[in-house]
């Protein structure tokens, strides 16, 4: 636990960001995790997945901007995403941080240049799946959805297991018909609004999960534990829903162990891609998650 805060607080350090994303090494060893830093590097992955029959969400990292030309930035590197997914006929969704399009000191810009690129991805034709981000972001966040949904119908909202207040958010949802990414969440949270303890959370994540599969439309259920995996599997199954109606996401890298066997057994799997220059406060998650990590880092610095 001490571990996980600890590299979730560095993930917001920005000194140490600039110094390891410049760094050649760092990105040498990002590689499992992380396509590459330029869009052929997405697209190349993303090709090979879509080979070997698996879906796929692209994804440019940033996050936190602090400037107009960043999110100019952000926007334009969407629209060229976009371009090579129709160009490509590519089966690939896009996702998206609202951080990165200037939530944070905008929401006029950030609307606007969120809506250019769900116009846009409207048009290929794909979706825009919208990332959750901590806590103070929540709000602003499924606002922006509800209201992307009502004006072009192609988004993707995402809901937080850990949050004590999820329950209601993923009503809202479902009741307008929107669709939903569940996730346990990959922020550090206080007790008063997110649950703490594996077990609380995993039962919360079933909770709604259910409510996804009885009542949502077409859910994606991001996660890598196989204990949900297998309950989720189990309620479609007795409930009679057909594994076209559902997927499972997986995030790039993590468990390829398992992709396979998905496939085999006739399930849809995405797979979430990132590419891009900024990631590291991605990177640190993905550590944070799983500790573990750090090891096979630390033993990979030291080979040779
Ligand atoms: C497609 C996708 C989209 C996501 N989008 C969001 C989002 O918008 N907002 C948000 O807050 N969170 C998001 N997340 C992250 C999510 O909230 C969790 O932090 C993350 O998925 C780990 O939780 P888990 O369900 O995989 O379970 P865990 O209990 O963390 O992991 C289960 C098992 O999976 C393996 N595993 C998990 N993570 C790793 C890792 N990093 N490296 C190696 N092995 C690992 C381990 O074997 C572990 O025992 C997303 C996750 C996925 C898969």
């Amino acid at each position: 636990m001490l571990l996980r805060t600890a590299l979730l607080f560095l993930s917001r350090n920005r000194t140490l960001r600039r110094w390891v994303e410049t760094s050649a090494l760092a990105r040498r060893l990002t590689g499992r995790f992380i396509a590459g830093l330029h869009l052929e590097d997405a697209i190349a992955v993303c090709r090979r997945l879509n080979g070997v029959g698996l879906l796929v969400t692209l994804d440019c990292l940033g996050e936190e901007v602090t400037s107009v030309a960043e999110v100019e930035a952000a926007s334009k590197a969407y629209h060229a995403l976009l371009d090579s997914i129709e160009r490509l006929g590519l089966r690939s969704t896009v996702s998206l941080k609202l951080s990165q399009f200037g939530l944070g000191f905008s929401e006029r810009l950030c609307y606007d240049s969120v809506e250019s690129v769900v116009r846009r991805a409207a048009s290929v034709p794909t979706s825009v799946e919208v990332d959750m981000e901590s806590l103070g972001y929540v709000d602003r966040t499924l606002a922006l959805v509800v209201r992307m949904h009502e004006a072009h119908g192609n988004v993707r909202g995402v809901i937080q297991a850990y949050l004590k207040r999820s329950y209601d958010d993923l009503a809202m949802l479902c009741e307008r018909g929107i669709p939903v990414r569940l996730c346990k969440g990959a922020y550090r949270e206080p007790a008063s609004v997110a649950y703490q303890t594996r077990a609380e959370i995993r039962g919360n994540f079933l909770r709604l999960a259910r409510i996804l599969l009885d009542r949502g439309v077409y859910p994606g259920f991001a996660t890598h534990d196989e204990f949900l995996i297998r309950r989720i599997r189990e309620y479609a199954r007795e409930a009679g829903i057909p594994a076209s109606r559902y997927e499972f996401q997986m995030l790039y890298g993590v468990r390829r162990d398992l992709e396979r066997s998905f496939l085999e057994d006739g399930l849809r799997l995405r797979l979430y891609v990132p590419y891009g220059e900024a990631w590291y406060p991605y990177f640190m998650r993905r550590l944070a998650e799983h500790p573990a990590n750090l090891l096979l880092l630390l033993k990979n610095l030291f080979r040779r």
